[in-house]
C-alpha cells in the first residue's frame, strides 16, 4: 500500500525500479548560503580536519615513503582528458563543452582510492584522540615520534573495526596496522578476493559475510560495541569521515588556479562523483560547496540496482529506506558502490545542496573503462568510472538542459573579458560580424571534472578480467 503512494507521489521511481538509467534534479537545491542555515557542520571544521592531517604528515611520510613527494599529504592529481572528451562526443551522442578534468583519487597514494581520504583521517583522528588522552603526545609536537615501538606498542592494545565493500577496509587497515591497531575488517559478500588477501598481508583480520554491506556494518557495529577497547568506523553515520573527503575542496582550488582556471559566475564548475554510502561524494561536495559556492554544480551517479541515495533523496526517507524495498536486487559489478540503504546523515546534508543525480547500468562501467583506456591510457576501477556517465549526460540529457536554464547558465554572453581573453577583438572580422560568429555560451567556458574514485591497486590480472568483460545492457 504504502509504496503504490510513493510511486504516484514521484512517478520516477517507476524507471528506478525497472532499472532504467535516470537523470534526477534534486527540486529542493537551494542557494548556498540558505542551504548552510540548516546544516551542522561548517568550514571550520573543514579546516580542523585540514591541520589535523598537517600535523600527521610526517608521521604519514615516515611510514610511507611514497608520500615523501608531497611531504607527507596524500593528495591527487588534477589532470586534463581532452581525448576522453572527444570520445564521450563522439561516441556517446554528447554534445559536452567547456573543458573536461580528472581528479585521479584512483592514485592516491597508500589505498588507491577516495577513501585514503575520509578512512585514513579517521584512524589519524582516532589515534590523535587516545594518544592526547593519555598525556602521550602534544599538538605542537613533531608526530613522526608515532612510529616509534613503544607507540605502536600501546596502539596495539586498542582495536578498529569496519564495515566494508572493500575499497574502506584497505584504508583503515592500511592505516590502522601501521599505527599498530588490531584492526578487524568486516567484508560484505561484493569484496573482492584481492582485496582481502592484500588486507591479510597487512597483518588485518578479515571477516566475510554472505550477506550485502548493511549486515557487514551492523555486525561490525555489534562486536566493536562489546569490547571497551574497540573503535568503530561507522561509514552510515560517521561526521569524521565525512569531513576527511571535505578537506578535498581546498586542495582543489589550488590546483585550479596552477592551471590557470577560474571558477566564478561565467565559468561554472561541474563535479561528477560515483555513490555508494554517500560519505565520499557527501563529504567532497559539502567541501567543494564551501569554496566555490553556488558555483559548483555537484551530481552523484549510482548503479541502477543500488541506487541508495537516490531513492533516499527522492522520497526524502534517506535511510528509511533501502533499494531492495524498491524492488531492486542491490547487486553489481560496481562493488564500491554497492550499498541498499544509504547514510542518514548525508542525506540530510546533501538534501539543498546536490545538484542532481545518474544512474548507470554494470555494462557501461566496463565501455567507459575500455574507452578510457583508450583515449587516455589510465586504468580505473569500474565503480569509479560511474563518474563518466555524468559527463556524457551533461552535453546530452534534456533534463540537463533543464536544469541549465533555470540555473541561467544557457545564457549567451559576449563580455569586454572574454573577447581580450580570447583575443577576439584584434581578429574581428572587417564587417562586425563578431556578435554572430563569436557568441560563446556560457557553458563553453565551463569546467567539468570528473572524481575518479578507484583503480591504482587493482591487480594486473584483475584488470584483464575487467579489460574483457563485456555485459548486455538491461531490458527493462
Ligand atoms: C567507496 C567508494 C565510492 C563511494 O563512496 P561512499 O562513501 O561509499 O559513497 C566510490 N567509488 C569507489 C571506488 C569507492 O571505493
Amino acid at each position: 500500500m504504502k509504496m503504490v503512494k510513493l510511486e504516484e507521489e514521484f512517478p520516477i521511481l517507476n524507471k528506478i525500479e525497472r532499472g532504467e538509467e535516470i537523470v534526477w534534479l534534486n527540486p529542493q537545491k537551494t542557494s548556498f548560503a540558505e542551504s548552510m542555515q540548516e546544516c551542522e557542520l561548517t568550514m571550520q571544521d573543514v579546516e580542523e580536519a585540514e591541520e589535523r592531517l598537517k600535523r600527521f604528515a610526517p608521521f604519514i611520510e615516515a611510514c610511507f615513503p611514497e608520500t615523501k613527494n608531497k611531504n607527507g599529504l596524500i593528495e591527487s592529481e588534477l589532470i586534463d582528458i581532452p581525448y576522453m572528451k572527444d570520445t564521450i562526443n563522439q561516441k556517446y551522442g554528447s554534445n559536452l563543452k567547456g573543458r573536461l578534468l580528472l581528479k585521479q583519487d584512483s592514485h592516491l597514494a597508500i589505498a588507491g582510492s577516495v577513501k585514503a581520504r575520509g578512512g585514513i583521517y579517521e584512524v589519524l583522528k582516532h589515534t590523535e584522540d587516545l594518544a592526547l588522552e593519555q598525556g602521550l603526545l602534544t599538538l605542537e609536537e613533531d608526530y613522526s615520534c608515532l612510529a616509534d615501538p613503544k607507540f605502536r606498542e600501546f596502539f596495539s592494545q586498542y582495536t578498529i573495526q569496519v564495515g566494508s565493500t572493500g575499497n574502506l577496509g584497505m584504508s583503515i587497515g592500511i592505516m590502522g596496522a601501521a599505527v599498530g591497531y588490531h584492526v578487524i575488517v568486516h567484508m560484505s559478500a561484493d569484496a573482492k578476493q584481492w582485496k582481502k588477501d592484500l588486507l591479510r598481508s597487512h597483518g588485518v583480520t578479515v571477516k566475510e559475510y554472505d550477506s550485502d554491506y548493511s549486515e557487514a556494518v551492523r555486525e561490525g557495529r555489534r562486536l566493536s560495541q562489546l569490547d571497551p577497547k574497540s573503535y568503530f568506523v561507522d561509514d552510515e553515520n560517521s561526521k569524521t569521515l565525512f569531513l576527511g573527503y571535505a578537506v578535498a575542496a581546498k586542495r582543489l582550488v589550488g590546483q585550479l588556479e596552477e592551471k590557470g582556471i577560474r571558477i566564478d559566475e561565467s565559468h561554472p564548475l561541474f563535479v561528477y562523483i560515483p555513490c555508494g554510502v554517500g560519505g565520499a561524494p557527501g563529504g567532497i561536495t559539502f567541501g567543494l560547496k564551501q569554496v566555490f559556492q553556488d558555483h559548483v554544480h555537484c551530481f552523484f551517479v549510482e548503479p541502477t540496482q543500488s541506487p541508495c541515495m537516490l531513492v533516499g533523496m527522492v522520497t526524502g526517507l534517506n535511510n528509511k529506506i533501502s533499494v531492495q524495498d524498491m524492488g531492486l536486487s542491490g547487486m553489481t559489478h560496481a562493488d564500491g558502490l554497492a550499498v541498499g540503504r544509504p547514510s542518514g546523515f548525508v542525506g540530510s546534508v546533501m538534501k539543498r545542496t546536490l545538484s542532481g543525480e545518474f544512474t548507470i547500468q554494470d555494462g557501461k562501467l566496463y565501455d567507459y573503462m575500455r574507452d578510457f583506456l583508450k583515449s587516455e591510457q589510465i586504468f580505473l576501477e569500474p565503480s569509479a568510472c560511474a563518474a563518466f556517465q555524468g559527463a556524457v549526460q551533461m552535453g546530452k540529457s534534456s533534463e540537463i538542459e533543464k536544469y541549465l536554464a533555470e540555473n541561467h547558465l544557457t545564457e549567451n554572453h559576449l563580455t569586454e573579458n572574454h573577447l581580450a581573453e580570447n583575443n577576439l577583438v584584434e581578429n574581428q572580422p572587417k564587417g562586425n560580424h563578431l556578435a554572430e560568429n563569436h557568441l560563446a555560451s556560457l557553458m563553453q567556458d565551463s569546467v567539468h571534472i570528473v572524481w575518479a574514485t578507484g583503480g591504482s591497486l587493482v591487480p594486473e590480472e584483475i584488470r584483464e578480467e575487467y579489460k574483457n568483460t563485456y555485459l548486455e545492457p538491461e531490458k527493462a
